[in-house]
């Protein structure tokens, strides 16, 4: 899988989230973590792209925290109309990743 697949697969599975069909597993269901996090977080798109490592400015905080303080329970889901607007944040900043990963290649073909 190269970085472009990695993130479409990511985009997959929020939407699959905000849809009410999926929960977030965090580290182990997020496509790029299985393959980079390795508890360093190292060559990540979505690192690579924020500049910061974690997922530190990405969407991703304000949704963890908001299943923790709000809701609270073992499985970060769609649970209110907040869980919608922050997984839909987090799936737009994926897609933006994908955006920006094939705005690269489109490049990068051009040389
Ligand atoms: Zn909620």
């Amino acid at each position: 899988m190269n970085r472009l697949s990695i993130m479409e697969a990511s985009v997959r599975k929020w939407d699959r989230i905000i849809a009410g069909k999926s929960s977030d597993g965090g580290v182990l269901d997020c496509p790029p973590c299985r393959l980079f996090y390795i508890l360093v977080c190292t060559g990540c798109p979505i690192a690579a792209y924020t500049g910061k490592k974690f997922c530190r400015g990405s969407p991703y905080g304000r949704w963890y925290w908001h299943q923790n303080d709000d809701h609270g329970y073992m499985i970060k889901k769609v649970y209110c109309p907040e869980c919608t607007r922050l997984a839909t944040d987090m799936r737009d900043f994926m897609v933006e990743i994908v955006e920006h990963l094939k705005n690269k290649e489109a490049q990068k073909e051009k040389k």
